[in-house]
């Protein structure tokens, strides 16, 4: 049982975080409260949405008066869904950081042959349209309440820096096209102060990509074999970097591809 104080890094901000119930999510949720921030948790997944708020209550069983924490359901890739759960954050005096993390990675994903169109389409739906909804609205968001020192970080991954031989056409360009809409956001809004970063995590052990692989040893290996430290990352190294990319601290970053990745894309040779 842990307790936040209200203080902390992220003391008195407004956070919306999507995918908030799904690995990464759940885990940065945890730490903006302990940093003391507000926090608007949107998933896809009603269910998931409420494990994770068990969760949450088993280590926080009470928040200082100054924090608020919700969760809604939220499909990020329906516009009208963003620009209703962005709103609910007027009462709260508006929104200071945005997380845009949802993301799909679908098991019919492929090559260039193989891949359906339909499914590259709800892939560019959710991991694409949705962090554009996200950072329009959170930009309006932020103009309708005079904030400086926004920011916006939005889930990208390695695929999206480095070529992978088990493809997955889709999701690897959605993952592209974050990386190139956050960098060109992160100049548009420089001089308001509001800051975009992507956010490149490599394979990790959540749901996403665990699920994926299953009991299967040799897909698994195809994968590890890579990691310079040998393992798949956590979800919590990730959350700890979104923690400062929200914070303060990282003011004068803007519009970086802020690799978290164990020295993956920085690996010719692993060790054996
Ligand atoms: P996860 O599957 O644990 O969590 C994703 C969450 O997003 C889930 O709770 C899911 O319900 C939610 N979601 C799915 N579609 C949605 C929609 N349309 N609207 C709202 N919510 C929706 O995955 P994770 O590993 O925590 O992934 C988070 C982000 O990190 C994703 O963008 C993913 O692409 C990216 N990423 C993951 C890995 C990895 O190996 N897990 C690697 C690189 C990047």
């Amino acid at each position: 049982m842990a307790s936040t104080t209200g203080s902390g890094r992220l003391a008195g901000k407004n956070a919306i975080i999507t995918g908030a119930a799904g690995g990464i999510g759940l885990e940065t949720t945890i730490l903006f409260l302990r940093e003391g921030a507000s926090v608007l948790m949107l998933d896809i997944s009603t269910a998931a949405l409420t494990s994770a708020l068990e969760k949450i209550h088993s280590i926080y069983p009470s928040l200082p008066t100054t924090q608020t924490l919700k969760t809604h359901p939220c499909d990020v890739s329906r516009e009208s869904d963003i620009s209703a759960a962005v709103s609910l954050l007027d009462a709260w005096g508006g929104v200071d950081i945005m997380f845009n993390n949802a993301g799909i990675m679908h098991a019919q994903d492929s090559d260039a042959l193989e891949t359906e169109e339909k499914i590259w389409d709800l892939t560019m739906g959710i991991n694409v349209k949705g962090v554009w909804w996200g950072c329009k609205y959170a930009v309006m968001s932020m103009r309708k309440f005079g904030k400086t020192r926004g920011s916006v970080i939005n889930t990208a991954s390695v695929v999206a820096l480095v070529g992978s031989a088990t493809p997955q056409l889709a999701y690897t360009a959605s993952k592209g096209a974050v990386l190139a809409l956050t960098r060109e956001l992160a100049i548009v809004h420089a001089r308001e102060d509001i800051r975009f970063n992507a956010l490149c995590p490599a394979p990790l052990n959540t749901p996403l990509l665990q699920t994926f692989l299953g009991t299967d040893s040799a897909k698994r290996h195809r994968r590890e074999i890579h990691f310079p430290t040998g393992r798949f990352g956590e979800a919590i190294e990730q959350a700890h970097a979104v923690l400062w990319l929200a914070s303060d601290e990282s003011g004068f970053v803007n519009g970086t591809d802020f690799v978290v990745d164990g020295g993956l894309t920085k690996a010719y040779v692993t060790p054996e």
